[in-house]
């Protein structure tokens, strides 16, 4: 059966993905707003990628990454 719309109406519905608690990395320069996720770095500490400052470890709510 084809051609009766039902497939379009599902498709272009985006479901936001919830919040969880993600550790950061975050700049400490008041002036920058760097910061990446714990799980994307490589480095023990890493320096901030925009100012090249230390980064210190924080946690903040942001969508999960499934
Ligand atoms: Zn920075």
């Amino acid at each position: 059966m084809k051609g009766d719309g039902t497939v379009a109406f599902s498709r272009g519905r985006k479901e936001p993905l919830p919040e969880v608690e993600t550790n950061v990395w975050a700049c400490t320069s008041d002036d920058c707003q760097g910061w990446m996720r714990e799980s994307f770095s490589f480095d023990k500490e890493p320096a901030c990628p925009l100012c090249e400052a230390s980064m210190e470890l924080e946690v903040r709510m942001l969508p999960g990454l499934e």
